[in-house]
């Protein structure tokens, strides 16, 4: 059997469609052995093997993480990809990028955007994400290698998300495009492709989640 390493998330990253906190993280970009890690501190805090195999707690203190670690969890029928950011070795961050469903209808389960502009963007039942500032070309392009989700908006319909590689092919051929500068807030429909526009903004929410929103004009 494959060893791994345990994770904590502090606060805990909630399941994205029932927003129960998901208890169980996984990975293996860390030592992989068997130690469990928790957010806001660099040294493990236990290791979960018997206790004639664990390493003395003088060598466990220097185990320490990554700059950048992924973790797994599980829970509604999807595997739910987190990636922890550390600096000095003390983990600061925990961002969902990536969700593996087994039932896809479960994405239309997110929350309608109702009224524009977004004031609050619901990251499942439990979070909300806060706005932080309008963003341009390059910001979307540092966020797209970070492996930041996109989040699409438009009035009506369910928010809709989008992880990994699907975000490049979404750039690229939708909103590249039509992405107003950071700086502008005069939409003149008819100068852009096919009558529609983008207006970028970063959002955030404790622990460390980021998210891209793309409020759509037509
Ligand atoms: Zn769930």
């Amino acid at each position: 059997m494959g060893m791994f390493d345990w994770y904590t998330p502090l606060p805990p990253v909630p399941c994205p469609w029932c927003g129960r906190a998901i208890s169980e993280w996984q990975g293996k970009d860390g030592p992989c052995a068997m130690l469990v890690y928790e957010q806001g501190r660099a040294a493990p805090v236990e290791q979960r093997v018997s206790a004639d195999c664990q390493v003395s707690i003088q060598n466990r203190d220097t185990m320490l993480l990554p700059s950048h670690f992924r973790m797994i969890g599980s829970c509604c029928s999807s595997e739910i990809h987190v990636e922890g950011e550390s600096v000095d070795g003390v983990w600061l961050n925990s961002m969902i990028v990536d969700l593996k469903l087994n039932e896809s209808s479960l994405r239309r389960r997110r929350p309608v955007f109702t009224c524009g502009p977004v004031k609050s963007l619901p990251l499942d039942p439990v979070r909300v994400a806060r706005k932080e500032r309008r963003v341009g070309h390059d910001d979307v392009l540092s966020a797209l290698q970070s492996k930041v989700p996109f989040v699409l908006a438009n009035v009506g319909d369910p928010f809709d998300w989008y992880y990994g590689d699907a975000r490049h092919s979404l750039w690229r051929s939708e909103i590249k495009p039509r992405l107003l500068p950071a700086n502008s807030d005069a939409i003149y429909l008819e100068n852009w492709p096919d009558g529609r526009c983008y207006a970028a903004s970063q959002w955030s929410a404790t622990g460390g989640q980021r998210v891209i929103l793309f409020e759509l004009y037509h």
